[in-house]
């Protein structure tokens, strides 16, 4: 059975599916802080079987070592964590509590029940800004520019030490670049609790006007067209790529890093560009300054994986937008009151 912490949010439930349909055994653990058991209801019946559900916290370990003792876990997915940068400058503790002190506890907590094999949720945010596209493994880590890029380098660092430590582990430490996109069914999706930081889901929102216009956050940078470049990525190829790793894991211990991209770059105008395609319309747009923090280009060398995992992205730009405006319209308000009926 496999321990899939932060399985109700964006990323987790796609996993969770994923996992469903290769015949695994499903324990989720979710305080549901940024997310709603909902999306569970969803990937029940997608998958046709239910994972099983607790609602509680990851940094409980009185909690873990239940459920350790339990269920037959032999492996962890750990998706368990807060991701708003914005929010991470204005509460740097409760990220570090959550993003360094959870991962801490549930390292502690599978030492202790025996179970050396995890899969964590790192970002190419800890690679700050690198000097060299495409970016890949070995590039040196950067300095993050906020508390949430630094949690996630910290988090690496303690499962690294962790590794080193005893042999039976067996780690691997994922950076994704970004995740977006939705199931093709238009059931499972990004659900923002608040206004969203992110550019997609902000567009999407733009789309169907919940929001004015789509800020972007300049158009002076060095790169072509003088908007932010970013590497894309569709939301059900990630979460295949947790299963390879998962399987790369039980036969290679130890600690292994790998991107999870598509190696290709998109300005922010190339994306908008692409979307009023698929929408078919022009979306309201005002240019803003540089948003604090932002660099100006970062995509990734996907071939570690590619050659370690037998991971590719198969989904391009077009696959990821239809996909997510096709949630969208069908869940406005996300897993809310006006979701679409399970
Ligand atoms: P999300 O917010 O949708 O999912 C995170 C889940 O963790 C939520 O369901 C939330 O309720 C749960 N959670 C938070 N704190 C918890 C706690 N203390 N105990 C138990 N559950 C808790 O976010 P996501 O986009 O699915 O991201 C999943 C992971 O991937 C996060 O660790 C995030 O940092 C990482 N990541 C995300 C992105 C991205 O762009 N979405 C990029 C790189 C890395
Ligand atoms: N962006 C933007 N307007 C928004 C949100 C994001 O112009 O409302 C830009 C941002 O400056 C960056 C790109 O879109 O160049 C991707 O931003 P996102 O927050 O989605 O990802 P991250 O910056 O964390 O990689």
């Amino acid at each position: 059975m496999i321990l899939v912490t932060g399985g109700a949010g964006y990323i987790g439930a796609h996993a969770v599916l994923a996992l469903l349909q290769n015949g695994h055994e499903v324990l989720v653990l979710d305080n549901l802080c940024n997310s709603s058991s909902a999306s569970l209801e969803r990937v029940t019946r997608l998958a046709g079987r239910r994972p099983q559900f607790v609602m509680g916290d990851v940094r409980s370990r009185p909690l873990l070592d239940k459920l350790f003792a339990a269920y037959p876990i032999d492996a962890v997915m750990h998706f368990a964590g807060l991701k708003a940068v914005g929010e991470s400058v204005r509460e740097p503790l409760r990220y570090f509590e959550t993003n360094v002190s959870g991962s801490v506890t549930l390292c502690q907590a599978m030492a202790h029940a025996e179970v050396f094999t995890l899969v964590f949720s790192s970002s190419a945010t800890v690679y700050g800004e690198s000097e060299t596209m495409p970016i890949s493994e070995s590039a040196a880590l950067g300095l993050p520019t906020n508390p949430y890029g630094h949690s996630k380098l910290m988090a690496e660092h303690v499962m690294r030490s962790v590794a080193h430590s005893d042999p039976r582990w067996a780690i691997g430490l994922l950076r994704y670049f970004n995740p977006i996109g939705a199931h093709p069914s238009g059931l499972l999706g990004e659900a923002p609790k608040n206004i969203p930081n992110n550019l997609l889901p902000y567009l999407l929102q733009v789309a169907l006007k919940q929001l004015p216009a789509l800020r972007i956050y300049g158009d002076d940078y060095p790169t072509p067209d003088g908007t932010g470049i970013r590497d894309y990525l569709h939301v059900v190829d990630l979460a295949e790529g947790h299963l390879m790793a998962l399987n790369r894991l039980r036969k290679q211990p130890g600690i292994s890093t790998w991107n999870l991209g598509t190696g290709r770059g998109y300005s922010v105008l190339e994306v908008l560009k692409a979307f009023e395609k698929v929408v078919g319309k022009t979306m309201p747009v005002c240019v803003e300054p540089r948003r604090s923090g932002d660099i100006a280009q970062c995509w990734s060398d996907p071939s570690k994986a590619r050659e370690e995992l037998g991971w590719e992205s198969k989904r391009d730009l077009n696959c990821m937008l239809e996909d997510a405006w096709r949630w969208q319209c069908l869940n406005p308000n996300g897993y809310g009151a006006d979701a679409m009926a399970v």
